[in-house]
C-alpha cells in the first residue's frame, strides 16, 4: 500500500500520480493530512516555504525507515529538498508520471533516471534528466472523496490542459521546468476528466497550464482548439462554474475573447507584473506596458471582466518604476488586482540574480523610509501595500478602504516579506 500526501490540498499532480498508480495495480491513499501509515509514501509538494515548514519538516521527521518519495515543483532544486527534510529516500525530479512507476519497479539506483538521492556516502547523486513527456495520455486522476470541498482561488480544482509556456520570465519555473514547448493533452482525455469530476461533485473547474490561451498553440497561431475545449468543458460544467484564470496580453484575440464571455464565468486575468518598461525588459516578460493597456482596453471593449498581476520588490525596481505601475494601476482600472512581491523561486534565473545581491541592496531586507516608515516594513512591502491600496481605490466601483481591512492588508503585505526573506536565505544557503 501506499500512501500520497499532499499537505493541506490536494495538488493536481497528486492526484496524477495517484491515478497512475492505482491503474498500475497499487493500493493507493491519498490524504492532505501529516499522516502515513504505509511503508511506502509519496510527498507531493508544491512551494518552497514547504520546504522549511515546521510542521512538514517534524512529519518528515518520524518517517524513518519508510520508503520515503518526493515529488512536486520542488522537486526542481532536489538539493534544497534533501538538504532541508530529514529521511527523504529520493527526489522525483520533473515530470514524475513515468520515473513513479519505474522507481517502485527498480528501486533507488544510478540506472533510474530522473531522479535524485544520497548515496552511502551522504554524497548527492543526480540521475540523468528525462526528456520532457512526448505524450500526456495517462490514467483518470485520483480523485479524494472530499474534492468538492476544496477551494483554491475560487475552483474546487485546477485541471492540465497543456505543458509548457512560449514565455521567457525570469522569476517562473514553467518554462524550466515543463519547457517552453507547448504539449497539449488530448481533449477527450481533458473532458474525460472533467466528467469525473463532476461526477465526484466538483462545481468549479479552473483550467491552467501557465498560459490559458496558448492550449493547441501550433506554431504562430492562437488554436481554434481551444475555442472547442472550452464549449465542450462547458458544456459539462455550465459557463458559470468554469474559468480560464492565467492569459498572456499578447495571447488573446477576439475569438478566444468571445469564446471566454461565452463558455466561461467571463473573466481573464493578465500577467502584467509591472507598468515599468525596464523592470518587463529586466524579468524578460516578452511584452510591453503600452501592449498591456491595449490588451486590457480591448479585452473589455469585448465584454469580459479584467484581472491583472503586478510584481513589485524587483532588486531594479526605483521608486520611479514603482510609480509607473501605481499609474499603470489607476489607469487600468482593473477589476480586480493581485499583487505579489517578488519570491525568487530556486532554480529560477531570478534566484541566482537574488543569490548575488547583498541584504543592503534587497528591497525586501532593506527598511523602508518613505510615507509608511512609521510601520516599520521593508521597501518590498511598503510598494506592495501601497499598491493594494490604490488597486482598491482604482476600481471600476472605487471602494472605501475601511480599518479592518487597511489591518489585513498591512498583515499580508508583513507576512508575504516575511516569506519572501525565508526563501532568499534559502537560495543564500544552498
Ligand atoms: S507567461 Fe506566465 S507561465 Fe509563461 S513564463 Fe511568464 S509567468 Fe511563467
Amino acid at each position: 500500500m501506499i500512501t500520497i500526501v499532499s499537505p493541506k490540498i490536494y495538488t493536481y499532480g497528486s492526484m496524477v500520480i495517484g491515478g497512475i498508480l492505482r491503474d498500475a495495480g497499487y493500493n493507493v491513499v491519498l490524504t492532505k493530512e501529516l499522516h502515513a501509515n504505509t511503508d511506502t509514501v509519496f510527498v507531493s509538494l508544491h512551494s518552497t516555504l514547504q520546504l522549511i515548514d515546521n510542521n512538514i519538516k517534524k512529519f518528515f521527521g518520524v518517517l524513518g525507515g519508510k520508503m520515503v518519495f518526493v515529488g512536486g515543483p520542488v522537486s526542481a532544486y532536489p538539493h534544497i529538498v534533501l538538504g532541508e527534510l530529514s529521511n527523504v529516500s529520493c527526489v522525483v525530479v520533473g515530470e514524475g508520471e513515468e520515473i513513479v512507476l519505474d522507481l517502485l519497479e527498480r528501486g533507488i539506483s544510478e540506472d533510474v533516471s530522473g531522479i535524485a538521492f544520497r548515496d552511502d556516502n551522504g554524497n548527492i547523486v543526480e540521475t540523468k534528466k528525462r526528456p520532457f513527456l512526448t505524450n500526456l495520455t495517462r490514467p483518470l486522476p485520483l480523485i479524494p472523496g472530499d474534492i468538492a470541498r476544496q477551494n483554491v482561488r475560487g475552483a474546487n480544482v485546477y485541471i492540465e490542459t497543456h505543458r509548457g509556456c512560449l514565455g521567457n520570465c525570469d522569476f517562473c519555473q514553467v518554462p524550466g521546468f515543463f519547457g517552453q514547448t507547448i504539449r497539449s493533452r488530448d481533449r477527450k482525455d481533458i473532458l474525460a476528466e472533467v466528467r469525473a469530476f463532476k461526477k465526484a461533485g466538483v462545481q468549479k473547474i479552473a483550467v491552467s497550464g501557465g498560459t490559458g490561451s496558448l492550449y493547441g498553440y501550433d506554431k504562430e497561431e492562437i488554436s481554434h482548439l481551444l475555442i472547442e475545449l472550452l464549449r465542450d468543458i462547458s458544456g459539462i460544467t455550465g459557463p458559470r462554474n468554469l474559468s480560464v484564470p492565467d492569459m498572456r496580453v499578447d495571447y488573446v484575440n477576439e475569438e478566444v475573447l468571445e469564446a471566454i464571455r461565452r463558455y466561461t464565468m467571463g473573466w481573464v486575468f493578465f500577467g502584467i507584473e509591472s507598468g515599468s518598461n525596464s523592470i518587463l525588459k529586466h524579468m524578460h516578460k516578452g511584452i510591453s506596458i503600452e501592449k498591456a493597456m491595449d490588451a486590457v482596453e480591448y479585452t473589455r471593449s469585448q465584454g469580459v471582466h479584467v484581472a491583472g498581476s503586478f510584481i513589485v520588490g524587483h532588486p531594479f525596481e526605483t521608486e520611479k518604476d514603482y510609480e509607473l505601475t501605481r499609474d499603470f494601476v489607476e489607469d487600468a482600472m482593473l477589476e480586480d488586482v493581485f499583487v505579489s512581491i517578488i519570491e525568487p523561486i530556486p532554480s529560477t534565473r531570478f534566484a541566482n540574480l537574488i543569490s548575488d545581491i547583498s541584504e543592503e541592496d534587497n528591497p525586501s531586507f532593506k527598511p523602508h523610509t518613505g510615507q509608511y516608515s512609521t510601520l516599520k516594513l521593508s521597501e518590498s512591502e511598503a510598494r506592495f501595500f501601497d499598491l493594494m491600496l490604490s488597486a482598491e481605490t482604482s476600481k471600476p466601483v472605487p471602494r472605501i478602504v475601511t480599518n479592518q481591512q487597511y489591518d489585513a492588508l498591512l498583515n499580508i503585505a508583513r507576512s508575504q516579506g516575511e516569506d519572501v526573506r525565508a526563501v532568499t536565505r534559502l537560495i543564500w544557503k544552498y
